[in-house]
């Protein structure tokens, strides 16, 4: 019962084999700089050590070919043969309207995948590319593809409209679609299990904070709202995104600098965020260190970091009218005690009281609140991989 998990970027791919007897990862890896000069694997086989190959990749076709070799191999292999993996799962970033589940790989899938390649230029073209490379390679097998999409599908026309002439919706499906669903769905039901109540029941915002971040309302494990939009550019500020900005910056930036339209969103995407601002970078373990030798930009950029994530909860709270939790997840959720005591320090109001002794753990799920709380607030790690991997098994039995 192993199953393959693929997450294909457009110059990597990140792999797990899970076998889902124990649902035990049994080797994870991941290749970089796929058709660029200094291809790597590294591969992490559970309990041995990680074999690194420095060879060229000049597609993903190559790049699968060398992880099934990895998996595979007498010394840091985990398995015989690839004929022991039952099924691929993919994680694919957009499935626009076409797709609200996880779906069993056809022909009809894939063109629905490539219809949507306009809404994910970077991430979706390469998810097709990872489909048709394991086509080739582990072939008659069983693939499934699960969206990043795919939860958000439940918002209501009030969370997922832009104010926009309704013809410009009908026509290029401008709307919010929101992102990192498989995480926020997967961390929402973590934490009703850790509170022992029917996820039904629960009024959750989760916060997938991690170098990409969003918010998701989840009311009664449905997704009713969440903070990324037509792409993962809307919301949060992030790593080096900008998330939420007035949308006349964007002509104001083209005008004054003389700068393409390109030009401005990748500056919006790539230069801007925590990076952007601070100019010390995006990962938070150095804006932290900058902030701790007098870096005042590098604090103006956090405050305003967890002032956003706040003021996110805070509309959530609103657009479900009530809060049972609040789920910290994602590398910044699960190990920065500072962020989560920080944006819970502005949600006093609601009944958020975090235990400071509580928080100072790193990377474990836990009940941060104070005793009596009236909000949880709970430390969730994510495992998008397990998702798909179950979500994958679910449809080929
Ligand atoms: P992700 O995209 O979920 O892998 O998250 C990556 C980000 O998590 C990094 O860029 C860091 O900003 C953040 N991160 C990881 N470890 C820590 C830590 N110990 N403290 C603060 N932030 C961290």
């Amino acid at each position: 019962m192993k199953i393959l998990v693929m997450n294909c970027g457009s110059s990597s791919l990140k792999y797990q084999l899970i076998d889902m007897t124990g649902e035990s990862v049994l080797a994870k890896g991941l290749c970089e700089r796929i058709g660029i000069e200094g291809s790597v694997l590294k591969h992490a086989p559970a309990g041995k050590a990680e074999f690194v190959c420095q060879r060229p990749m000049k597609d993903h076709t190559d790049a699968v070919t060398l992880v099934l070799d990895a998996l595979t191999d007498a010394s840091h292999g985990v398995v015989k043969s690839a004929g022991e993996i039952i099924a691929v799962g993919h994680r694919v970033v957009h499935g626009g309207e076409f797709f609200s589940a996880s779906v069993l790989i056809n022909s009809e899938v894939k063109a629905a995948v490539k219809e949507c390649c306009a809404l994910a230029p970077l991430h979706n073209p390469a998810n097709l590319i990872g489909i048709d490379a394991c086509e080739k390679l582990i072939a008659g097998k069983p693939q499934a593809a699960v969206f990043d999409t795919a939860f958000h599908q439940t918002m209501p026309p009030k969370a997922y409209l832009y104010a926009i002439p309704y013809e410009l919706y009908e026509k290029y499906k401008i709307r919010k679609y929101g992102f990192h669903g498989t995480s926020h769905m997967y961390v929402s039901r973590q934490a009703a299990k850790m509170l022992d109540r029917p996820v039904e029941e629960l009024k959750t915002v989760t916060c997938h904070l991690g170098n990409g971040a969003s918010i998701c309302a989840v009311d009664g494990g449905k997704s009713a709202d969440t903070s990324m939009g037509f792409t993962p550019l809307q919301g949060l500020a992030m790593g080096t995104r900008s998330g939420d900005i007035d949308p006349a910056v964007v002509s104001f930036l083209i005008e004054k600098e003389g700068m393409t339209a390109k030009e401005v969103e990748n500056l919006l995407n790539k230069k801007s965020g925590m990076a952007g601002l601070s100019g010390v970078g995006s990962d938070f373990r150095d804006l932290d260190a900058a902030v701790e030798k007098g870096d005042e930009r590098a604090k103006a950029a956090l405050d305003l970091f967890y002032y956003r994530v706040a003021q996110y909860v805070g509309a959530y709270a609103a657009a479900m009218n009530g809060l049972d939790a609040i789920v910290f997840t994602a590398g910044i959720g699960e190990n920065s005690a500072i962020v989560r005591e920080s944006v819970c320090q502005y949600l006093g109001f609601l009944g958020v009281a975090v235990d400071s002794a509580a928080n100072k753990q790193r990377g474990k799920a836990a009940d941060i609140s104070k005793e009596g709380a009236a909000v949880r607030v709970l430390v969730v790690p994510t495992n998008e991989e397990l998702v798909i991997a179950r979500d994958t098994l679910g449809l080929i039995e």
